[in-house]
């Protein structure tokens, strides 16, 4: 459905769908495709072009796509309970409590940290994200 509306130009009506949000750039589709088409850049794209035009029927996604950016220009790294707290707390409030437990069990087998962690070479990774945004420009 997507690649049809993309093909029929219906640009609004492909930034405002869901479905590349729901892309979970598994790459099975890249793998798999005939025609080698690279369907999860694709998604990207669409998703770059949604929050650049800030074009969406449903800001859940994109803000959560934002958060977890911001968090690895800032940490290097994404910080699980600090993406899943923000993200609860704008958008799903009433679901944050039924979420408690499975967060402690990740707390308590070391599968998440409660404090974000920096990685060491933050400059170089800084440097990278800075050159690709001047490539993104040009
Ligand atoms: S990468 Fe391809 S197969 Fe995987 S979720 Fe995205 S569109 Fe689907």
């Amino acid at each position: 459905m997507l690649f049809a509306l993309l093909r029929a130009g219906l640009k609004d009506e492909v930034l405002r769908s869901n479905t590349p949000w729901i892309c979970v750039s598994c790459y099975h589709c890249v793998v798999r495709c005939p025609q080698n088409v690279h369907i999860t850049d694709v998604m990207y794209t669409i998703k770059a072009m949604a929050i650049h035009e800030k074009n969406f029927a449903d800001t859940t996604a994109s803000d959560f796509s934002e958060t977890f950016v911001e968090m690895v220009e800032k940490y290097g790294r994404s910080f699980e309970f600090g993406l899943a707290t923000r993200h609860y707390l704008k958008h799903q409030p009433l679901r944050l409590p039924g979420m408690t437990g499975m967060g402690l069990g990740m707390l308590t087998k070391s599968r998440m940290s409660i404090m974000p962690k920096r990685i060491k070479n933050m400059t170089q990774l800084t440097a990278i994200l800075d050159k690709a945004k001047k490539l993104e420009l040009s």
